[in-house]
């Protein structure tokens, strides 16, 4: 199903064209109504009508995000206050906080797109979803909660945290799709099965989770732990908040991105320099309907490559694939880079590991060094033989992060439940260099 036939699967020509008249309008109105671009705009010699073609949007600068704190609170408002009906702030994982508004349209049009994000996903006014997204200054509760009653379907405003009752309401209210962070799925998961119900045999059949990297084996754990589909979906506050791309049910490889409302560009993380698309590289998108905060030309920092390749469900929007990572949480362990989700993907799904890992930056002299802890399993920690298994996993831990990552990193299997659990953006990294 899809929810927005016309729009979705606008022939790619078509699409291009729509898109230019937007960021024709969209450049014209920032440069004329928030200073920041009138002046950056300037100082790049580059004027609205110089954008003839999509093209031409190379010519522009970037915006980054420290151009949003500079300009903290509201510098960057191409509307006046009074037009502005919401305002959210990310949830400053890398740093200060950033602020974002919305006017009417804003909402309205952000609704719509977490509406077809939930008809992508095979949902319908008959399901109940639960929401256990934060509610708050983070865009995730809103913005699943409005997607899920613009189609019709019942929600369940959780919010996060607070898990022993989620699992009390999973189990009476009978959702049949949850919203929440992949690694707070995991945790719900185990949670309830330390409370002695059978998480496999509730309600639940999708499982919409994003806001966090997450590997395609972390996908296979928790659609085993909860019995359900589970689907990907991308988003971002300073872009609009979940919503800007998500995976369709019929192919589940890579998330469509609402391209009628977002142009997007790969570029070099290193030089800028625009690359060719389904290059791997760090991802920009340019607003094209957004009213109160629109972004030109916004640097992610998020690393992915796009798929051009059409798609069986018959949207022509390219797709995003999984993200890599954050171009600031790349390790460089002995000259080696690496994201956390490859090293998540290499020690999920073994046996005798639990899903839940952590990761220790330190340095010794001038090199940086990394640990990886991974918990065992309760059965493998209480077994005969205890200390020789676990001498053997982690030496072939240690083999598999040289063989498929190429990184020399110590391995320490620790205790079950030892590792601290997630309630909603899961921290993964402990970087003991900076302490
Ligand atoms: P903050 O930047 O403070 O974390 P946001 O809540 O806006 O604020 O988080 C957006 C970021 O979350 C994205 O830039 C991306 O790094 C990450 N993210 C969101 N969805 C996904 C996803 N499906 N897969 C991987 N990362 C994601
Ligand atoms: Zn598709």
């Amino acid at each position: 199903m899809i929810y927005n036939e016309e729009f979705e699967t606008l022939p790619r020509e078509a699409l291009e064209a729509l898109q230019l008249k937007r960021l024709r309008q969209v450049v014209a109105r920032v440069y004329h109504t928030v200073n920041f671009y009138k002046k950056s705009f300037d100082k790049a010699g580059v004027s609205p009508d110089d954008l003839r073609t999509l093209n031409d949007l190379q010519r522009f600068p970037f915006t980054v995000k420290q151009d949003l704190r500079d300009n903290y609170p509201f510098g960057l408002f191409a509307v006046p206050m009074s037009n502005v009906v919401r305002l959210h702030a990310s949830s400053g994982t890398t740093g200060a906080s950033t602020v974002v508004g919305y006017t009417k349209h804003d909402i309205e049009i952000w609704t719509e797109l977490v509406g077809r994000c939930f008809v992508a996903a095979g949902l319908t006014k008959n399901d109940i979803i639960h929401n256990a997204y934060g509610y708050g200054l983070f865009t995730g509760g809103l913005g699943a909660h409005y997607g899920a009653e613009k189609i019709g379907a019942s929600v369940i405003p959780m919010s996060g945290g607070n898990t022993k009752r989620q699992i009390m309401i999973l189990q009476d209210f009978g959702p049949t799709a949850i919203c929440c962070t992949p690694s707070y799925a995991l945790n719900l998961a185990e949670q309830g099965r330390a409370m002695g119900v059978d998480m496999r045999a509730l309600k639940l059949r999708v499982g919409i989770f994003g806001a966090e990297p997450w590997s395609e084996k972390m996908r296979g754990e928790i659609e085993k732990a909860l019995n359900l589909t589970a689907l990907n979906i991308y988003g971002l506050s300073e872009i609009m908040g979940p919503g800007v791309a998500m995976e369709c049910s019929e192919e589940r490889n890579g998330m469509h991105i609402y391209e009628d409302n977002f142009l997007v560009e790969t570029i070099d993380p290193q030089t800028g320099e625009v690359l060719p698309p389904g290059t791997e590289g760090e991802i920009v998108f340019t607003t094209l309907t957004k009213e109160a905060f629109p972004l030109i030309r916004y640097r992610t920092r998020d690393i992915a490559r796009l798929n051009l390749t059409p798609c069986r469900c018959g949207r022509t929007h390219y797709r995003l694939e999984r993200i890599v990572g954050r171009s600031d949480d790349m390790l460089i362990i002995r000259g080696v880079n690496v994201f956390p989700s490859q090293i998540e993907a290499v020690l999920v799904g073994i046996d005798g590991l639990e899903p839940y890992y952590q990761l220790i930056v330190d340095r010794e002299g001038t090199l940086d060094t990394l640990e990886v802890q991974v918990e065992v399993t309760e059965k493998q920690f209480a077994g005969a033989d205890e200390i020789k298994v676990i001498q053997r996993l982690e030496k072939s831990l240690i083999k598999d992060m040289k063989d498929y990552l190429g990184i020399t990193a110590k391995v320490k299997l620790v205790e079950p439940k030892s590792i601290q659990r997630s309630f909603g953006k899961a921290n993964r990294v402990i970087d003991k260099r900076k302490i």
